[in-house]
């Protein structure tokens, strides 16, 4: 009997695996699709300085828009897009996107605002990365200084050596890198020391529950004290309420993300919000 259930559970395991399987290999073969048919968009979501809500950046982020209109997010197949290989094609098109956009907006008269876009760790691994970039920074006509990679804390300490390489030469082109989803990745610090970085990301996992949750605010505290102490940038991720623009603001975190500013947007809507208020965003009355 026992081993009759074994049998079956291996069925069920078999099954469940063959479905799976069934479904990537369905999934990957509609990224391919939607990719050849230009069914990728770039949303942005603006940075915003908290002290005087003015929008002092962008950040590109990919969304996938379904032939019925339902959008896809990146988590849903960011992976996929680098087991295939797609990741290629897909981020050459949100950096040209996103290039031509920051240019567009420059033209407008936002000539202070800069460009985040982000980059995955399979990305790296292409040796030709920093002359791809610079041939569109150059194509676009966007002063390099405007533009700043995000790389997951996860990337920075993958493969070291390479992304040393990588991250120096870009440094040296002008163009700024920032660590993102920091302090979720990794227990050592060291790794900052080695690394030419412009700023920090706070993961939204910290900043959700301020101020009250007490570690998640000791947690935070010391991540600001550790961009202070090292000189270099800090940016919150996912600030949603008010409560959280105060506490950061009384520790000198003053650059924020998040819905309470703005979520995602088509560029269009970028636009509007950039000349609605010329740049500032208002404060809510909630
Ligand atoms: P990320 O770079 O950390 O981007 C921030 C994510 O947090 C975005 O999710 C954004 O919509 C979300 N977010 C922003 N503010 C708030 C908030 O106040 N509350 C909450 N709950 N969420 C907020 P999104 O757009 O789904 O992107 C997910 C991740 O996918 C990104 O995380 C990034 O790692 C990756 N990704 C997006 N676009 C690209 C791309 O073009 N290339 C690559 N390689 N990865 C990308
Ligand atoms: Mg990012
Ligand atoms: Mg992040
Ligand atoms: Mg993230």
């Amino acid at each position: 009997r026992a081993k009759e259930r074994g049998r079956n559970i291996y069925h069920v395991y078999t099954v469940v695996l063959h479905e799976e399987l069934n479904k990537r290999m369905k999934l990957m073969k509609r990224l391919r699709q939607a990719v050849e048919r230009d069914k990728l968009s770039v949303y942005y979501q603006p940075k915003v300085d908290m002290n005087s809500r003015r929008i002092v950046g962008a950040e590109a982020l990919v969304r996938w828009i379904d032939d019925d209109g339902t959008i896809i997010g990146p988590d849903q197949f960011i992976p996929i897009a680098e087991d295939t290989g797609l990741i290629i094609p897909i981020s050459d098109f949100v950096l040209k996107t996103a290039c031509k956009q920051l240019s567009a907006w420059h033209s407008l008269g936002f000539s202070e605002l800069s460009m985040a876009i982000n980059l995955s760790g399979k990305q790296l691994q292409s040796p030709d990365l920093v002359e791809q970039i610079m041939q569109i920074v150059e194509d676009s006509k966007v002063p390099p200084q405007s533009l700043e990679l995000e790389l997951t804390e996860q990337v920075f300490i993958e493969n070291i050596q390479s992304h040393t390489n990588f991250m120096h030469a870009v440094r040296d082109k002008g163009i700024a890198l920032a660590i993102d989803d920091f302090g979720v990745g990794y227990s050592s610090l060291s790794y900052l020391k080695h690394f030419p970085v412009n700023s920090l990301k706070i993961d939204r996992s910290f900043v959700q529950d301020l101020p009250h949750d007490k570690d998640d605010a000791t947690l935070t505290q010391t991540i600001i004290n550790l961009a202070k102490s090292l000189d270099i940038g800090l940016v919150a991720e996912g600030v949603e309420t008010e409560a959280q623009v105060e506490f950061l603001l009384d520790r000198d975190c003053t650059i924020g993300q998040g819905f309470l500013f703005s979520r995602p947007i088509p560029a269009h809507e970028f636009t509007q919000l950039l000349n609605q208020y010329k740049g500032q965003i208002p404060i809510q009355i909630t």
